[in-house]
């Protein structure tokens, strides 16, 4: 928890010490204090559709509860923002396994980092994991990868740059089967800009995992960076209408005063965030939990 409310310290600077501001200064709960509250909320980049919707609900309680003093605004602003946070949380598939993840998202985004955190999390949970190296179009990502497998002690199924991705994942599976490994996390190129070859490579992907893999519960985790703001939102819809996601991992939230945007995510795309990168190290990813993230947050 301290880690998480220290990775929100921007965010915290940005929205919640101006609520504190906003709250303290206002004597009475007016139009000016709600539009002053839905500014600061889209400064924070929860999005116009979502800070709507969140003052609209405040105004709703504020009336239906009499209330009079802004001070009582603060608690109902926390159970919006838990309840927008909650639409689509991360269902209890933790239990299931053998299980393969494929990872996507646009380079830069910390799809890399991701990996070796979450690699670093499953075997610290006693967890087999196997990585596989299936963003081929650049060395670069593969040399990565490696790196972060020895940082967290797992094995990595590799193939020379160009090669077929879904060559790398019929290999990883063949690997995983035969070490019984619980889990598969894949990398894949995050060429955006492709928007076909991308769906046509995860299609050709999926059915190799489909063929190979029948008995593994199978995840799309997409990666998204948080201090792109709102731009993070549009990747994700773009993601969303090329391949079937299960699973949001937020990254660099520590490096932002636009945290807000998790709100957005979590309003808009039917999807659940499910992880949050709240630093660079092996040990930076956290499960997502809206109250946990709302306290360190607000509180
Ligand atoms: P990829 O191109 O998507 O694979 O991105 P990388 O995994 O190489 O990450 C790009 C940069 O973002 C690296 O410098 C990472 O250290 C950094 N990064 C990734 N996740 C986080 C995070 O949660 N917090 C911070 N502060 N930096 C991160």
């Amino acid at each position: 928890f301290d880690k998480l409310k220290s990775g929100l310290a921007k965010t915290r600077d940005n929205f919640s010490s101006r609520v504190d501001g906003l709250i303290n200064s206002s004597k009475v709960i007016d139009e000016e204090f709600y539009d002053q509250l839905e500014e600061l909320l889209i400064l924070a980049d929860v999005g116009a559709k979502a800070a709507e919707s969140i003052i609209n609900d405040i105004k709703k309680q504020v009336k239906q509860q009499k209330l009079r003093d802004p001070e009582q605004v603060r608690a109902l602003l926390k159970d919006e923002l838990k309840r927008v946070l909650s639409k689509n949380a991360a269902s209890k598939d933790m239990d299931l396994y053998p299980r393969i993840i494929l990872v996507v998202g646009v380079n830069g985004v910390g799809k890399t980092t991701t990996i070796g955190k979450l690699a670093y999390k499953f075997k610290q949970d006693g967890r087999k994991v196997l990585l596989a190296a299936a963003d081929t179009f650049r060395a670069a990502a593969t040399e990565q990868l490696e790196i972060w497998s020895q940082r967290a002690g797992v094995d990595i199924v590799k193939h020379e740059e160009g090669s077929d991705p879904a060559a790398v994942v019929f290999d990883a599976i063949q690997s995983a089967k035969a070490k019984k490994a619980d889990v598969i996390i894949c990398d894949t190129a995050g060429r955006l800009h492709n928007k076909k070859n991308l769906m046509e490579e995860l299609k050709k992907v999926n059915r190799v995992v489909e063929r190979e893999y029948p008995e593994a519960y199978k995840e799309v985790l997409l990666v998204l960076d948080a201090t792109t703001g709102q731009n993070a939102v549009s990747q994700a819809r773009v993601f969303k209408e090329a391949v079937d996601i299960n699973s949001i991992a937020l990254t660099k939230l520590d490096g932002t005063a636009k945290g807000g945007v998790i709100i957005a995510i979590a309003d808009e795309l039917s999807v659940p965030v499910k992880y949050i990168g709240v630093g660079e190290g092996i040990d930076d990813l956290q499960d997502f939990e809206p109250q946990n993230f709302v306290s360190a947050l607000l509180d």
